[in-house]
């Protein structure tokens, strides 16, 4: 009899690692060495030929962080992953790995700041263009396609906004054009599935909740292993022509054998082997570690956001919340669609005092902590108008969804009654 699929709860706990089989060790070793020894000459050969898998260098393979790989893809429903070194190392391989000198890729403008940066400057001083449209309308992502466009790119749950990306929508303008959708579900793992809504690749910055303790950086890229990179041959040179510093190998051919894996292999063979951005096995084992509890903390996560958006929308001197659920029918509508299990852990709130009213209210926090970033266990709290978004103008400001008594929440997992005196106080202090 077939075992029926796992779920996530115990994919997290037991994907890709069963006991040690020399030591019996039920933890997941760290394997902390750099390189391992081949049997003999021919088994040498044969790993650098790709005619066996196996390790070679921890710049390329590790087994703490093949552990990680296999288990993100599991939870995911992904074919196979590759983590990196951080988000902005994900990001950027998700997009370098089909787009090169003189292509483009569409990606909505709903993004977090630094994978703006990356997409506006850094990627384009590297000729590779990006063409930012608003995901309101997902027909933009058509109607800014062209012969050279080799991969759509959004935020599942980006924020400040917090408005759900239509994500069925956009794949299937993609698909039969041989434009893969590639999903930054950073913000909402766990509740969101992108595979199963039609994206092809999934990325993480893992330093946010799939770590979920604030003391790793990292980053991964899951293939959906759902995309028939050859179908279009065209569309995806980097996978359908051979590469010359793999002896002329057809990623889309070559990595047929081992299952629909080309995207993510050419990743660890080319890029990752080039540039580096490998994950410390340490810190794949933390993030392992972090990961075990992740279905538990997202429920908690959500439910305390819910919680903390009801208490806001109740307070004298909020004047408006930014949460899935109050953002009018469309965008609860959306969530709904996409979001199961709640609607992630942030929210944001307006002070109706303003500037000066968000910074009081940072100041006057007893227990939230005051750092730029999210999916910690612990709360955190950020005033966007005077720290992540001071050098924008206001129109600039406005635009990205962020006004002068802004404040953004990434709700924890502490008692609820602990979080909502915290805030209590503060806003009382704020107005
Ligand atoms: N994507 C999102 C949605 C993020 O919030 C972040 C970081 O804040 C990143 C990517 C980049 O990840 P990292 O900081 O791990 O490089």
């Amino acid at each position: 009899m077939n075992n029926p699929p796992r779920h996530p709860e115990t994919l997290a706990l037991h994907a890709g690692w069963r006991a040690d089989p020399e030591t019996g060790s039920v933890a997941v070793p760290i394997h902390q060495t750099t390189s391992y020894q081949f049997r003999s000459p021919e088994h040498a050969a044969n790993l650098f030929a790709l005619k066996e898998f196996g390790n070679i260098y921890t710049r390329i393979m590790n087994p703490t962080t093949a552990v990680l790989e296999e288990r993100l893809a599991a939870i995911e429903g992904g074919a196979a992953a590759l983590a990196t070194a951080s988000g902005q190392a994900a990001t950027a391989f998700a997009v370098q790995n089909l787009a090169r000198a003189g292509d483009n890729i569409v990606s909505s403008t709903d993004l977090y700041g630094g994978t703006w940066n990356m997409f506006a400057h850094t990627l384009k001083d590297q000729g590779i263009e990006v063409r930012f449209v608003d995901p309101a309308e997902p027909e933009n992502f058509r109607r800014a396609t062209d012969a050279g466009t080799r991969a759509y790119y959004a935020e599942t749950l980006p924020n400040p906004k917090l408005t759900v990306f239509p994500i069925a929508e956009v794949a299937a303008i993609g698909r039969p054009l041989g434009i893969p959708l590639i999903m930054d579900n950073t913000a909402a793992p766990i509740v969101c599935r992108p595979f199963d809504h039609g994206a092809a690749v999934v990325m993480y910055s893992t330093t946010k909740y799939i770590g979920g303790h604030g003391n790793s950086i990292g980053g991964a890229v899951i293939d959906g292993g759902n995309f028939d990179w050859g179908a279009h041959s065209d569309r995806q040179p980097l996978l359908n022509t051979p590469d010359p510093s793999y002896h002329g190998a057809v990623w889309s051919e070559a990595v047929k054998p081992l299952g629909p894996i080309a995207y993510i292999v050419r990743m660890r063979v080319v890029l990752l082997r080039d540039l580096g951005a490998a994950l410390s096995p340490f810190n794949a084992f933390l993030i392992l570690q972090g990961i075990e509890t992740l279905p538990l903390r997202m429920e908690r996560h959500c439910e305390n956001t819910e919680k903390v958006a009801a208490f806001l929308a109740t307070r004298k001197g909020v004047s408006r919340i930014i949460h899935p659920l109050y953002s009018g029918q469309a965008a609860k509508g959306r969530a709904e669609r996409y979001l199961r299990g709640g609607y992630g852990g942030l929210v944001g709130f307006e002070l109706a005092g303003g500037l000066e009213a968000g910074k009081r209210f940072i100041a006057a926090l007893k227990m939230l902590y005051h750092v730029a970033n999210i999916g910690d266990s612990r709360s955190l709290a950020i005033h966007p108008a005077s720290t992540t978004h001071s050098q924008l103008s206001q129109a600039e400001q406005a635009a990205t969804g962020v006004t002068e008594g802004y404040v953004r929440l990434s709700v924890g997992i502490e008692h609820i009654d602990d979080i909502l005196a915290d805030l209590d106080q503060a806003i009382e202090q704020a107005s």
